[in-house]
């Protein structure tokens, strides 16, 4: 524990895709790692917005953005960003460069702007 709540910074990202619609076969639009537990889900604007689920379901408030350049963290408890609170979080960072987002590549629709949130 680094006594920062929400964060454990040893805890490495599930996956390089969002974990549920990986187990379904979903698609995602941008990844969120949950900074508790490395739990990679897919975000706000995604078609099933694992990332929030998650955070309710755990009560794991806090989420790094997973997209490659992208470091703020956003808390869904208070639906605010947040500072990067230190230390820095296991790598990898991000999903791979190469990896397509939408995502993954094969599974989005062509369509599949219009089934953003
Ligand atoms: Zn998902
Ligand atoms: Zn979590």
């Amino acid at each position: 524990m680094t006594g920062t709540p929400g964060i454990d910074p040893s805890a490495p990202p599930s996956g390089t895709g969002c974990a549920e619609c990986e187990e379904h076969g979903g698609w995602w639009f941008h990844l969120r790692r949950c900074t508790q537990c490395g739990h990679v889900g897919c975000c706000d604007s995604s078609p099933a917005q694992h990332a929030g689920s998650h955070a309710a379901v755990s009560g794991h408030p806090l989420i790094r953005s997973f997209e490659p350049g992208e470091d703020w963290y956003w808390n869904y408890a208070t639906s605010r960003y947040a500072d990067n609170p230190g230390p820095e979080l296991v790598p990898p960072l991000s999903h791979p460069l190469e990896q397509a987002a939408p995502g993954p590549a094969g599974r989005v629709p062509r369509d599949w702007q219009s089934h953003l949130h």
